[in-house]
């Protein structure tokens, strides 16, 4: 109490009559704070003890349902499109750092529930039309819409840990790396220059014909890491060469042996 006087002045008799009140309100929200705590922390140990996540070590189930309006549904029956309004369950992992979810709606919260904890991460199910019961499907593109998603968020690993086909999330995968980098996607399977130490693309240097000293030969180096070939070389094929196999104190001497060895 004289301490608090001391730092703001006032005369300990008024500081009681304030800062007491406002002491014992702030030890009640404290005491409040902490039994909210332990509380959800023992809600949420039985829920992992009920519905424990099938992928981690520490999350539950966690359904949830809303209204959804869809604007262009391909009905089962005969293959057209429309909108309709449905009411679809879903439920994913409590844990933020967890895959684990239903891919497709739930009819209910039980189904959804059941299929979750069952690891049926990518049980197909249809949307049903609230209104006349209409059932609508996943087109192929659909299925796969569902998985690029994901990996909007999660590496390829992760997703394939829900069960999807994983040559299927390899190649989404590969494909949408493609797509994002346009047209520099041509580049990706070329692998000339690419540096031995660090995987980026070596350049092509000059460097000096120790006959001549004239700047006439080659050298490759990777302009990231700055690894590069010890020796120069009369030709760019055999810097390259030498470059990208990591052979770096290849000499000349060794491309004129196998030449030899060759003829
Ligand atoms: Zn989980
Ligand atoms: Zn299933
Ligand atoms: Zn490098």
């Amino acid at each position: 109490m004289e301490s608090v006087s001391r730092q703001t002045g006032l005369p300990v008799a008024v500081v009681e009559q304030i800062y007491e009140p406002i002491r014992k309100e702030k030890e009640a929200a404290a005491a409040v704070a902490s039994a909210e705590r332990s509380m959800w922390q023992a809600e949420n140990r039985i829920l992992r003890e009920q519905r424990p996540c099938p992928l981690c070590r520490t999350g539950h189930a966690e359904s949830f349902d809303s209204d959804v309006y869809i604007a262009s549904g391909v009905r089962k029956k005969n293959g057209k499109r429309g909108g309709f309004w449905c009411h679809p369950y879903y439920c994913e992992c409590s844990n933020r750092r967890c895959i684990a979810r239903n891919l497709y709606p739930s009819d209910s919260e039980v189904e959804a529930l059941e299929r979750f904890l069952a690891g049926d991460f990518l049980h197909k199910n249809d949307f049903i039309d609230s209104q006349d019961g209409t059932r609508y499907g996943y087109t192929k593109y659909g299925d796969e819409q569902l998985l690029v998603d994901l990996l909007r968020e999660w590496s390829p690993e992760q997703v394939k840990r829900l069960g999807a086909d994983p040559q299927l999330v390899d190649t989404l995968a590969l494909q949408r790396t493609l797509d994002r980098m346009g047209s520099k996607s041509v580049d990706v399977f070329d692998t000339t220059l690419l540096c031995p130490k660090c995987g980026m693309r070596g350049e092509y240097r000059k460097a000096v014909n120790p006959q001549t000293h004239a700047k006439t030969w080659w050298r490759v180096g990777c302009p990231h890491c700055k690894t590069r070939t010890r020796n120069a070389f009369p030709y760019k094929k055999w810097a390259g060469q030498a470059f990208e196999t990591g052979d770096l104190n290849r000499t000349i001497e060794w491309y004129k042996q196998s030449a030899d060895a060759h003829n």
